[in-house]
């Protein structure tokens, strides 16, 4: 019987069969990468998808080449993780295959030939052992004494044994490389049947793996029972939301849950944003679990990411994968542990290109689905986590003090608009943040300050009664449109001319705002002359040295006050901080989006967290317009909860997510014409299927990028309804709307549950 295989090709198309060989029949497994050609010319690394005896409905089929690597490249449980994806993300199995493999495993080419020479080749190593013949020191004492006559020899081997702890002494190896003596001293005890060498692929780890236990940090009693608290309800439930305070020791709770899964053999998976991905938290993991630590991120060469994917791949567990959004691609035994630490944070969502997925959407799923267990870890968990925690979806354990003697700071809110009026205002600074700054530095101590860099989303405000413009039917801020003059709802698309006087105070017009952290930088410089200021933010960290460099150099006090967007608040452990200042809090307060005053709250938490981390009580000044603003208020009173309850109540009432789901879809042509008609259509279309539960179009605040105009439109599924068969009609929709001749050229990007 002739068999098939649907591939999956790197490429956004799908449906490639071919017919495999009959040589290959019963070699060739789903996941296997194979080499197969495209078209009149190209050779492709493909992955079997499935196998099957329907012929596919055209002609010509060709036959797949032969498996590039023995083993499957892509396990059982990745491929059905990457049909999820697919499927929930809205992409296609090729746009998955394209991002989840590094390139490096994936070689094209125009001829045999240069395919299997754009082929990974895993480096390969010579590992030296002592012959099977020399098991106990008797016999290797006699064989050293036997090299008399060939000094250079005895030394030789008298080295080899010296690299090896004495346990291991006749079972060990080790690589050739890490013997520092001639080789052709090691050729002749080879040759001699002395010494056994071995060439096989390199491990990711040079020579044998940490010794397990490792030595771990004794838990205090409260995160001792946190601990206990985690265990138990991994026995009932696949996730667990660990609700725990800036400081209050989560990492080490992870450490204990970590040791023990490696301990079992299996392997752990530590996802964290990827900017907290510094060599502080990397040196203080490794310290623990020594090379047990792989850690994986954007900032590694292709090479390095393709070596790491073959060796997991391969080996055994028994490792601990410390990386960012990406690592959740990378093979993995199943039945093991995911960790997320700072669940909340938005980087964990891919959206400049498919697939558009959420790292801790996809840890839940993969522990759900293959029997593991999954642990989100926050001081300001995400509502959805929250919400699902609450409603017994998820566990929850909370830890509610610091480590030692550590204390939260003091949170002093500073009205902006009294401070004005009282002329009591320098430029950017309230006088009392002046003051605290001063008297900070006089006391040798360090200082950080955040500016937002979402300020630069231009929304306008009253300066003397504080009022801003916000959409009736979104509960967020409008957006000034420069240009024309006038305020857009970047959800709905409602708009309204600038007011030409407040309409709370009818004194003067309102003033567009925000404003970025360089002009902060300048101004300290003139305050405070005498300090030594450093700035950090997309613009300044424009390599990953030159990042660490102002981080070190803060952590060693070379810098007394440090400036920067949202980055420099993340993870960081500065003991030598005792005063954080949030410069303009309605930024985050007034930025166009649902969440803002989650993420308000989160970013403002987290920021305070920075302060105060030894046992000196810290100091946190939030600078505002709104002193009254629920959230500043939730902040100062540390009241997550509360938080929680009102974003709730409101996104209920507007029918947001956790209540319901969202699609983003995004436009994008050079004709701006044509792209409007377009996507009226598009929307035209969605309505008949979905009614009200279409907004848009409308553009972005970044309107044009790269010669291109943008549109966009939301689809709001509420959660009673099938989402997935609102996809597959959206699909079908899409699918029609873009057989129209004049739009085949918009592309479409889609964005499932955009953050
Ligand atoms: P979180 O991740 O919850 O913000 P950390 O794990 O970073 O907290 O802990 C904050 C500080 O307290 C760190 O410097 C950490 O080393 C220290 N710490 C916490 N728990 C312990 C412990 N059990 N033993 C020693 N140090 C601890
Ligand atoms: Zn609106
Ligand atoms: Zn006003």
């Amino acid at each position: 019987m002739e068999l098939f295989a649907d591939i999956i090709l790197p490429l956004s198309g799908s449906g490639y069969t071919y017919r495999i060989r009959e040589d290959l029949s019963g070699i060739l497994v789903p996941g296997m990468a194979v080499s197969v050609p495209l078209g009149p010319r190209k050779i492709y690394l493909g992955i079997v998808h499935r196998i099957h005896t329907k012929p596919p409905s055209y002609g010509n089929i060709r036959e797949t080449g032969a498996p590039v690597w023995d083993r499957p490249l892509v396990s059982t449980e990745q491929l059905a993780f990457w049909e999820w994806l697919s499927e929930y993300y809205m992409c296609s199995l090729g746009d998955v295959m394209r991002f989840a493999l590094p390139s490096a495993l994936k070689p094209s080419g125009f001829s045999d030939e240069e395919f299997f020479q754009d082929n990974f080749k895993p480096r390969r190593e010579r590992f030296l052992s002592l012959a099977p013949g020399i098991d106990n020191p008797t016999r290797l004492n006699e064989t050293i004494d036997s090299l008399a006559r060939t000094k250079a020899q005895q030394a030789a081997l008298i080295a080899f044994c010296g690299l090896l702890p004495e346990e291991e002494l006749f079972d060990g190896e080790i690589p050739m490389k890490r013997l520092d003596v001639r080789p052709e001293n090691i050729r002749k005890l080879i040759e001699r049947g002395i010494l056994v060498a071995v060439d096989r692929e390199s491990p990711a780890t040079d020579g044998r793996l940490q010794a397990l236990p490792p030595t771990l940090p004794s838990l205090t009693e409260r995160q001792r029972e946190a601990k206990e608290e985690i265990s138990r309800l991994f026995q009932n439930k696949a996730c667990v939301l660990l609700h725990g305070i800036t400081g209050s020791g989560k990492t080490e709770i992870y450490m204990h849950l970590i040791a023990r899964e490696l301990e079992t053999g299996h392997s752990v998976l530590y996802l964290v944003p990827e900017i907290a991905m510094t060599a502080q938290l990397v040196r203080r993991i490794q310290a623990v679990f020594g090379n047990r630590v792989i850690p994986y991120h954007s900032h590694l060469t292709d090479r390095q990411r393709a070596e790491i994917y073959r060796k997991l791949n391969r080996d055994e567990g028994g490792y601990l994968v410390l990386g960012a959004r990406s690592a959740i691609f990378l093979p993995f035994p199943t039945r093991s542990l995911l960790i997320v630490d700072e669940e909340h944070d938005s980087s964990f969502k891919q959206t400049d290109s498919a697939p558009r997925y959420h790292a801790r959407d996809c840890a839940v799923w993969l522990a759900r689905s293959f029997g593991a267990r999954c642990l989100l870890g926050s001081a300001t968990p995400s509502i959805e986590s929250f919400h699902n925690a609450c409603s017994g979806k998820y566990g929850l354990v909370r830890l509610t003090e610091r480590y030692g003697s550590a204390r939260l700071p003091h949170i002093i809110v500073s009205d902006t608009i009294r401070a004005a009026k009282r002329g009591e205002r320098k430029t950017h600074f309230n006088k009392i943040l002046l003051d605290s700054i001063g008297e900070t530095l006089a006391a040798g101590r360090q200082i950080m300050l955040f500016q937002n860099r979402r300020g630069f989303a231009p929304y306008v405000e009253c300066v003397r009664c504080g009022w801003t413009a916000r959409c009736p039917q979104c509960s967020v801020t409008l957006t000034l449109h420069k240009n024309e003059g006038v305020l857009r709802c970047h959800y709905c698309g409602y708009s309204a001319p600038l007011p030409i006087r407040c309409p709370e105070c009818h004194a003067d017009a309102p003033k567009p705002c925000g404003f970025g952290t360089e002009k902060i930088e300048e101004e300290l410089h003139r305050l405070f002359p005498d300090a030594r200021i450093a700035r950090l933010d997309r613009d300044t960290s424009t390599s990953v040295r030159k990042f660490e460099t102002t981080v070190s150099d803060f952590a060693a006090r070379k810098i007394d006050i440090l400036v920067g967007t949202q980055i420099i608040i993340k993870g960081f452990d500065f003991p030598g901080v005792s005063l954080v200042g949030i410069l303009n809090a309605d930024n985050l307060l007034n930025y166009p989006d649902f969440r803002a005053s989650e993420r308000a709250f989160q970013q403002m938490m987290q920021a305070a967290g920075r302060a105060g981390r030894t046992d000196d009580c810290g100091e946190v000044i939030i600078q505002t317009a709104q002193p009254d603003n629920p959230v500043i208020r939730q902040v100062r009173e540390e009241n997550y909860e509360e938080m929680v309850r009102t974003q709730l109540s409101e996104r209920r009432i507007f029918s947001y997510p956790p209540f319901s789901r969202l699609i983003g879809l995004s436009l994008k042509h050079r004709d701006h014409e044509l792209l409007s008609i377009g996507a009226e259509m598009l929307v035209r279309d969605m309505r008949n299927h979905f009614g009200n539960r279409v907004f848009g179009p409308h553009t972005p605040v970044v309107e044009r990028i790269g010669g291109e105009w943008l549109m966009n439109v939301l689809l709001k599924i509420e959660r009673k309804k099938s989402f997935a068969e609102a996809k597959r009609t959206l699909a079908n929709i899409l699918r029609d709307w873009s057989l129209d001749e004049r739009f085949r050229k918009i592309f479409v990007s889609i964005n499932v549950d955009p953050q």
